[in-house]
């Protein structure tokens, strides 16, 4: 059966099997199904050899959390993201992917999102919202309004990001606004990115918000984004689209982190918060992006110290829908990440990842934001008069 997968990047791995120890579910699992190098001699088997696509082969792929931690780990430079994001639109269309489509066709539509959300945070309080879903931090019934302060760079706000965590949003733009850049956020120009289609196998519908989003932000005005899953997709509208505009396009997609780091020079000079902060590093920021370094320049001029996890940027199993999807794997994957927190001892971690946050807050770890951060002692020292 053909995955549509490129022939050529399939084969690009030798099977040595130096990617195992990266993978998140193969450290929990020790299971080879449900490693990098066994999922790819999965899609051979289907692909090249028309092995039918059984239960366990299916679950195989299903589990995979696309942390792509995989890919900086492989000597042989296997795409491994393309080979499962291909993968996955093929189940998808499959299985008949009207449900999934339906279910995420509000993201697109901000009233609708709103409207959800705001039901969503009143059955929250009501308790009856399910554990499973891991919802504990509150979803706003009120957001306090973005307005443009300038034209310097956009400001990516997205979809669930906006209706949930504005208040992220808000601190990025009073940051980046302390390093003197007039901010223009996207807002309903851009409603949504289309990373959680891509992840879902959704491709058709992400082809269609690449170009919406492309659509809704003309100019050359550098893309900040505060999400580092937005981020990695803004970044591969190229690979996704294929085109001159869309790779153009990409090229000026930023981390804001990534941004900052260029121009910390420009933040004002504060009193450090007397906090020690762990750096949990997004998957997407890390290990596709690779752009997770710039948070510590950021963070530590503002903050007493600036600790590192012990697991080596290990998933912490929140892959967008995956927590919802898989909920008992992502449970065991995030222990690891807990234990490695609990050892570096830290009154907060930074994240700069909604999914991640929302994922480790529900295990009652405290998270912020790295623009959460700088932010506070920006606003401390000013109103201290520093
Ligand atoms: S993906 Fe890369 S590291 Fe993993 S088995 Fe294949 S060639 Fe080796
Ligand atoms: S993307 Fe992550 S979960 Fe999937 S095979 Fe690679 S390392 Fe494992």
């Amino acid at each position: 059966m053909d995955l549509g997968i490129d022939p050529e990047r399939l084969n690009a791995c030798v099977q040595c099997g130096l990617c195992l120890t990266a993978c998140p579910t193969y450290r929990v699992s020790a299971d080879e199904t449900m490693s990098p190098r066994g999922r790819i001699a999965l899609m051979r088997e289907v692909q090249d050899r028309g092995a039918p696509l059984t239960r366990e082969v299916v679950r195989a792929f299903d589990t995979c959390v696309q942390c792509r931690a995989c890919e900086p780990a492989c000597p042989s430079g296997v795409q491994y993201g393309s080979l499962i994001e291909a993968t996955k639109a093929t189940l998808a269309s499959r299985r008949g992917g009207w449900i999934r489509a339906l279910a995420f066709a509000p993201l697109s539509r901000p009233r609708l999102l709103r409207a959800g959300s705001v039901l969503l945070g009143i059955a929250q309080r009501a308790h009856l919202v399910p554990r499973r879903l891991g919802l504990s931090a509150r979803i706003p019934l009120w957001r306090a309004p973005l307005r443009a302060s300038g034209d310097d760079v956009w400001m990516f706000t997205g979809c669930v990001m906006d209706a949930w965590q504005r208040d992220v949003h808000l601190a990025t733009q009073r940051v980046l606004e302390a390093a003197g850049f007039g901010v223009r956020p996207t807002g309903a120009g851009a409603p949504c990115c289309g990373a959680l289609h891509v992840h879902a196998g959704l491709h058709d519908r992400a082809v269609a918000l690449a170009r919406r989003t492309m659509d809704g932000l003309p100019g050359d005005a550098p893309i900040v984004v505060n999400s580092a899953g937005c981020g990695a997709a803004l970044k591969e509208y190229g690979h996704l689209l294929g085109t001159d505009e869309a790779r153009a396009f990409s090229a000026r997609v930023v981390d804001v982190q990534e941004f900052l780091a260029r121009h910390v020079d420009r933040l004002p000079t504060v009193e450090p918060l007397a906090l020690r902060v762990a750096v949990q590093d997004p998957c997407h920021l890390r290990h596709v992006q690779r752009a997770h370094e710039p948070v510590r320049t950021v963070l530590r001029p503002f903050v007493r110290e600036c600790v590192e996890l012990d697991d080596e940027g290990l998933c912490c199993g929140a892959g967008g829908a995956y927590s919802v999807l898989e909920p008992g794997m992502a449970g065991q994957i995030r222990e690891r990440k807990l234990s490695s927190i609990g050892r570096a001892r830290p009154d907060v971690v930074a994240s700069a990842n909604p999914g991640c946050s929302m994922h480790l807050a529900a295990a009652g770890v405290a998270v912020r934001h790295p623009m959460e951060i700088v932010d506070e002692a920006l606003r401390l020292s000013a109103r201290a008069g520093r």
